[in-house]
């Protein structure tokens, strides 16, 4: 065998506009709870948090193990694969 499982790539939008956020290299299964800042493939927007199309703050800076991460206020995003 020589694939190797790969981490998927998700989509993330604005809950409240639909705005395409990042996309986002996601590891593991589960709810999307935080954001590493060096996983996020695409970023679409200002780097402040919030969504550029309405405003909405979707997350909090914070550190996970020694790396910036970006933790994602529950129900203002909606993830998509
Ligand atoms: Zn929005």
């Amino acid at each position: 065998m020589s694939s190797r499982r790969s981490a998927r790539t998700v989509r993330v939008y604005c809950a409240s506009c639909g705005f395409y956020l990042y996309k986002y290299r996601k590891g593991g299964g589960g709810k999307l709870v935080k954001c590493f800042v060096d996983k996020i493939v695409q970023d679409n927007t200002e780097g402040d948090l919030r969504c550029p199309s309405c405003g909405q703050a979707f997350a909090r800076e914070t550190m996970v193990y020694g790396r910036p991460a970006n933790k994602i206020i529950q129900g203002k995003v909606t993830v998509k694969r």
